[in-house]
């Protein structure tokens, strides 16, 4: 199946991101538009793989305290006509994202090896009138502690995306 890890959104932070994204949809003349249960921040990308319970131990071996994530500001991938919400400088989410990477590959799974760029998909394939004001659609200042990290399946449906929640890992403070 395909897999990725991610930090999920609830709460005022998936308030801040769906009504940033009804804006962006209302402002685009073109995009599939994430779900406000689909949003999330990919973590690692695994890809299709059938060892899940390796991806499962790795998250276990990854000691992380619970963090604040706060959202930022739009940016745009040109390529796939991607739109996301970034967040405020965050080195705690960059520690995780390393640990988390080195206990992967570490067990043999192989990973993006461009630099993390934290970001939350929007939109894809959007097209925005030339004259788009990116800075007035930016999301509402929200915040959140994260508290867990998710081993999610990604599932192609007629309609769309399906992540499946296959299992979360808790961060705890050092004991
Ligand atoms: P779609 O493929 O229809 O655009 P999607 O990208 O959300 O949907 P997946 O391709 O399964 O679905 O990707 C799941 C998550 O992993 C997404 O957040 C996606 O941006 C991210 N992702 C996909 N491929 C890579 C990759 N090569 N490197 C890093 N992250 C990736
Ligand atoms: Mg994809």
């Amino acid at each position: 199946m395909r897999l990725f890890l991610a930090v999920r959104f609830g709460g005022e932070m998936r308030k801040s991101l769906s009504d940033c994204t009804e804006k962006l949809k209302a402002a685009a003349l073109r995009g599939r538009f994430t779900s406000g249960e689909n949003l999330h921040l990919t973590l690692a990308f695994l890809g299709e793989t059938d060892r899940e319970e390796d991806v499962r131990r790795a998250m276990d071996s990854v000691a992380a305290p619970p963090f604040e994530l706060r959202t930022g500001g739009l940016g745009r991938f040109p390529r796939g006509g991607v739109c996301w919400a970034g967040t405020e400088p965050c080195p705690p989410l960059f520690d995780l994202q390393r640990r988390l990477s080195a206990a992967l590959r570490g067990s043999g799974f192989r990973l993006e090896t461009r630099p993390f760029v934290p970001h939350i998909t929007l939109g894809r394939e959007t097209v925005f009138p030339r004259d788009a004001d990116f800075e007035s659609l930016r999301p509402a200042p929200a915040r959140m502690t994260v508290e867990s990290f998710s081993l999610m399946r990604s599932e192609r449906a007629c309609g769309g995306m399906i992540y499946t929640e296959r299992y979360a890992r808790r961060l705890e403070e050092d004991r």
